[in-house]
């Protein structure tokens, strides 16, 4: 598909008819990797803004923990001889005054940041007043409402274009990832905020840059609004995140390869197919909620014949037994475990509180 770098950033935030890309290092390590970079991401004009980390949260102290300060002026050079716009990660007030002191004309906040509320609420603070497009990152753990509530804390100061960066979350089972997509908490972003621009950062996520392709389209098939991608000149020699991040010809490939499918059809064959399927799913969902009630019905009854009984309610045992049974019945089924697991720890919880209720 055809991706084309934004003359009006403005423009692209208020109609959103085509995907954003921002592309460049994980970190500014020097200026010759930041500029060569840039020129041959520049080379493609699919890009329109720049990113390179110049602060860097790095899990353990004595790694590369970024150039800082003297690397902002390497932007300034990008933006002047490449036309894209700049950005880079800020963590603290002093970051931001220093970016905006150098003309970087995006900023994100890192998932480190989103998950602490009095950081986030300092760069907040910061920025009130001040006219740039601010992008939030999900918190590293999954939890939508810290995500959101970080978004909250720029729009009360004012800070008009706000977005979202979709990078994944981190949990111990994220294999073969390096954080987990939780694309689900993703869309119920995009459900909080139908008006707020949401991109995706495979690179993060994926943890290797073999990953990117196939994240990318997940993500057009979910609608998201864009990219960001980690590139680098020449990335078996990054300070940082090495791995993970593709060279500038290996993403103009990725999205000259991307698919943008419509998210509907106007031809009529392709409406009634579609019509019979729904209609089908519609009988079987009304079956599903008769089929629930009657369970729920069923629990009810068991809990009064116990309190009848004067016995408590709940056997450890037996729930251990029914999630293992119902498991294993559902995988000869065909059902993934993952599945029905989420399904009977709703149910189980919904017997909970009931119960909480009665008492
Ligand atoms: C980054 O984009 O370089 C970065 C540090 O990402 P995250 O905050 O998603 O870990
Ligand atoms: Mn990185």
């Amino acid at each position: 598909m055809k991706i084309t770098k934004q003359n009006n950033l403005q423009d692209w935030w208020n109609k959103r008819d085509t995907p954003l890309l921002i592309a460049g290092p994980c970190s500014a390590e020097n200026e010759k990797q930041v500029l060569d970079t840039a020129h041959q991401i520049a080379k493609s004009g699919q890009a329109t803004i720049f990113r390179a980390g110049v602060w860097k949260p790095r899990t353990r102290p004595g790694t590369f923990e970024g150039i800082g300060v003297p690397a902002l002026p390497w932007l300034q050079k990008v933006k002047k001889e490449t036309g894209m716009l700049v950005s880079t990660e800020v963590a603290s007030a002093y970051h931001i005054e220093q970016a905006l002191k150098h003309n970087v004309d995006v900023l994100w906040v890192g998932a480190r940041t989103t998950v602490n509320p009095f950081l986030v609420q300092e760069l907040a603070e910061a920025l009130r007043g001040v006219d740039i497009p601010v992008f939030v990152k999900n918190p590293i753990h999954a939890e939508v409402a810290l995500w959101d509530g970080a978004i909250e804390r720029f729009a009360k100061v004012g800070v008009k274009n706000i977005g979202a960066i979709h990078r994944g979350f981190f949990s111990p089972n994220s294999a073969p990832f390096r954080n987990t997509p939780s694309w689900e908490l993703a869309v119920e972003m995009k459900r909080l905020h139908p008006e707020m621009p949401i991109i995706n950062d495979p690179s993060h996520i994926a943890g290797r840059s073999d990953f990117i392709e196939s994240l990318c389209q997940t993500s057009l098939d979910l609608n998201f609004d864009g990219f960001i991608i980690e590139t680098h000149n020449n990335p078996k020699i990054a300070l940082s995140d090495a791995s993970q991040q593709v060279t500038p010809e290996h993403l103009e490939n990725i999205m000259n390869n991307l698919q943008l499918k419509p998210e509907s059809k106007t031809d009529q064959e392709y409406l009634i197919g579609l019509n019979e399927l729904r209609k089908n799913l519609n009988s079987i969902d009304t079956e599903f909620l008769s089929v629930l009630l009657k369970r729920v019905n069923a629990v009810n009854e068991i809990e009064n014949f116990k309190s009848d009984n004067n016995v408590s309610a709940f056997e450890m045992k037996r729930l251990g037994e029914i999630l293992k049974t119902r498991i294993s019945n559902g995988e000869k089924l065909g059902l993934t475990k993952e599945l029905v697991e989420e399904v009977y720890k709703a149910l189980f919880k919904n017997s909970f509180q009931i119960q909480v209720e009665k008492h």
